[in-house]
């Protein structure tokens, strides 16, 4: 057997052979070793809302690590760009009086605010609250908090026992969450959802869902979690999935899009009824922390990409994106080459027919120069970049539409 290479990629075969080296990026587009251009049409991994080859980005990343390089946050040691983010996040954040902790990646976020939410019970008096209710579907990321949580069976397979008290509801069915809610009466600590769906198909919520969990939060005492790593910063023409759907959580996960993928960088917006039993004691420590959390450079790169996401219009770009997604997906509806689309913003998935494979279509999509992205077997997903122009969401629907017509 040959050596397949030092390097065993993240969710991929491990004797994948079939690689592609992406050697440079502008705008909506990346070029490969082989000078092939391609369509962005994922966003990297739905991150790169600003587009490739952003000298402001670099250019600010650059300048701290020459001034600074690394310093770390614990106990009493902040820095500049740490207090720059965190300020501008609670100004944007859906709920008052909210405090940010970060973390490097969406997982991290996502494992952060589930151990929030059982300390903050813990301090409120109520240390039976452990469970903590997540929803088919779902992706919550890859740690073992997150990886609990996901309502994707196939991606906890083998990585058994999972975590404890860690419960999956239906995610468009409000009773059925309301029977998982009382079948753990005065035990939820919180509850965990996307505002919409994203990496496990892309599920806009039913009407009246997203407010019946925060109803069922506050008849049940349970926190209200929106995990906005794929929702936030624009992506669905809000700041946040909570703006776009007006439902207030109590707290926060975020991540990808902050720096517009330049830099590992997430964290949680820490609500009011959350950081009040934190802060009710002054000699409670928060044993919980990343040594990357705050890292001066990828805040530094969040600082630009809010700066630039807000002066370039992004939100705005992000509702026409999702109509011209949205129309065009629809015509394959209706010429029957597709079977259905879901969608929201400017995140969509289009739906194969039964006798057509998503991973097929996707590889016809690649070798027609558009990345888009297998969801299963039966979705393709579609979260462009959002300085996207019409031409290029036109390439998009173009070469889907050739890759059904095969
Ligand atoms: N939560 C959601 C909604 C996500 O989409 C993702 C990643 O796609 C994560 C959490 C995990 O983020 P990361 O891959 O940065 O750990």
């Amino acid at each position: 057997m040959t050596d397949p290479g030092a390097f065993l990629h993240p969710f991929a075969r491990p004797l994948e052979r079939d690689i592609v080296t992406i050697v440079a990026g502008d705008g909506a587009y990346v070029v490969d070793d082989h000078g092939n251009r391609y369509v962005d049409a994922l966003a990297g991994l739905w991150y790169c809302n600003l587009g490739h080859g952003r000298a402001e980005i670099a250019d600010a990343v650059a300048g701290v690590l020459r001034t600074l390089g690394p310093f770390h946050t614990f106990e009493r040691f902040t820095n500049e760009p740490a207090e720059a983010l965190t300020a501008t996040l609670r100004e944007l954040a859906p709920m008052d009086g909210a405090r940010v902790f970060l973390t490097s990646s969406g997982s991290e976020a996502v494992d952060s605010a589930m151990k929030l939410a059982r300390a903050a019970h813990v301090l409120r008096g109520e240390p039976a609250r452990t469970v903590v209710i997540s929803r088919r579907h779902a992706y919550h990321g890859v740690t073992y908090g997150g990886v609990s949580a996901q309502g994707i069976p196939a991606n906890q397979a083998g990585f058994g026992p999972l975590l404890p008290d860690v419960v999956v509801a239906d995610h468009e069915d409000l009773d059925d969450v309301a029977r998982v809610v009382a079948a753990h009466d005065g035990r939820v600590a919180a509850i965990l959802a996307e505002p919409v769906i994203g990496a496990g198909g892309v599920y806009p919520p039913t009407p009246g869902y997203l407010e019946g969990l925060r109803r069922l939060c506050d008849e049940s005492g349970a926190f209200l979690v929106f995990d906005e790593v794929i929702c936030g910063f624009g992506r669905l023409g809000h700041w946040w999935g909570a703006d776009r759907f007006g439902v207030r959580p109590d707290m926060v996960t975020f991540a990808k899009a902050v720096t517009s993928g330049y830099q590992p960088l997430g964290g949680v917006l820490v609500g009011p009824a959350v950081r009040a039993p934190l802060e009710a004691d002054p000699s409670f420590v928060l044993r919980h922390g990343h040594t990357y959390s705050g890292h001066p450079a990828a805040c530094a790169a969040g600082n630009v990409a809010i700066r630039l996401t807000r002066d370039e219009g992004l939100l705005d770009r992000a509702v026409k994106i999702g109509d011209q997604l949205a129309a065009g997906l629809d015509d394959l509806v209706r010429d029957g080459r597709l079977a259905g689309a879901r969608g929201d913003g400017a995140v969509w998935a289009a739906l194969v027919n039964d006798d057509t494979s998503a991973v097929d279509v996707r590889n016809r999509m690649l070798d027609d120069g558009v990345l888009a992205r297998p969801l299963g077997t039966a979705a393709v997903a579609f979260c462009p970049p959002l300085v996207s122009d019409e031409s290029t969401i036109g390439r998009c629907i173009d070469a889907l539409g050739r890759a059904l017509a095969r």
